[in-house]
């Protein structure tokens, strides 16, 4: 878990003393930092796994957000690391969702109904309140690993459903977040910015923490290349010095991660689009595409068990299935 915020101001502390304590102290200035805002990064322990789903839980002026609810399968990791933090779950009162694949959103529905109010991109509202296709279109993926994946996805009550617009502003506490739609790996998809911090969701890929590969994040059905690559530059343009990803957590060397990850993109894409021109059927795509994400990983140093991990963040199948269904 860590702990960090870009937002922090000092207040120097010193001078002549005026009383017999501060007398007694060492005769240096003393600095005393006060946090407008503190991350605290939980690992979900998605699978069992380390590191590969994060929930973020922004602690400012006596409120808690969360950043993603994860999906219902991991809400005891959730739930437990809220309280190893000293918190109580029920003083949770918003939850803010980049976007409402299964792995973000899945536990939404149930924070909904503990009071909280859900804040989410106007395209993916209505699938919380009713997540009847959410819930189909994952079980033509998933089929009967859904349960063992993500749990049950609860309906989330309207009135805790806050659609939120692009530019649009969420206060948590003494800071105030902005959501930015950011479309390219969903159509549903907001960053969420906070002075010089954003929340990335999928839109800056997947990095396991210590990992320098970068593992394309193309799900089906809406991975849209171009959208990704406008909402690229606008991650860059906003000057950001910390990125938090949902997997896994904090990257602050923005700008060359988000420049190599257009690139990996790219390639991804040219990769699939080449194979499918061969002819290649989707079951042997599968193979040459994690051959060809896993000569890149290991070229970037991936020890073999990230390599397990990476695959349980961003399964490579499902990236290619994304990828070549953008061709169609
Ligand atoms: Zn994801």
């Amino acid at each position: 878990m860590g702990a960090g915020g870009r937002l922090g101001y000092a207040y120097k502390l010193g001078g002549a003393p005026n009383n017999r304590r501060q007398a007694e102290r060492p005769p240096y200035k003393w600095i005393v930092f006060f946090w407008k805002m503190k991350v605290h990064t939980i690992d979900l322990k998605f699978q069992g796994v380390d590191g590969a789903i994060a929930a973020f839980l922004i602690e400012s002026g006596g409120e808690l957000a969360l950043v993603e609810s994860g999906p219902t399968s991991t809400l005891p990791a959730l739930r437990a690391g809220i309280e190893a933090l000293g918190f109580a779950v029920a003083d949770v009162k918003k939850v803010l969702l980049t976007h409402i694949h299964l792995d973000h959103a899945g536990a939404a529905g149930w924070w909904a109904r503990q009071g909280a109010d859900v804040y989410v991109h106007p395209r993916g509202a209505r699938h919380l309140i009713d997540p009847a296709r959410l819930i189909e279109s994952a079980t033509m993926v998933y089929g009967d690993r859904m349960d063992e994946l993500w749990g049950e996805m609860l309906p989330a009550p309207a009135e805790r459903v806050v659609s939120v617009e692009d530019g649009e502003q969420i206060c948590v506490g003494e800071v105030t977040l902005v959501a930015r739609d950011t479309p390219g790996h969903a159509r549903h998809h907001h960053v969420y910015a906070c002075g010089d911090v954003v929340f990335t969701g999928d839109v800056a890929g997947v990095r396991l923490t210590g990992q320098a590969y970068l593992s394309v994040a193309s799900a089906p059905p809406q991975f849209d290349e171009e959208a990704y690559g406008r909402s690229l530059d606008l991650l860059l343009q906003g000057g950001y010095k910390k990125l938090y990803l949902t997997h896994f957590g904090e990257v602050t060397e923005v700008e060359d991660h988000l420049t190599r990850y257009r690139d990996a993109i790219r390639a991804a894409t040219v990769f699939v689009r080449d194979r499918v021109a061969e002819g290649v059927d989707a079951s042997s795509l599968h193979i040459l595409y994690e051959a060809f994400q896993m000569e890149q990983a290991f070229k970037a140093g991936v020890p073999a068990e990230v390599w397990g991990r990476y695959q349980i963040a961003n399964p490579t199948a499902m990236s290619a299935d994304g990828l070549s269904l953008a061709l169609k």
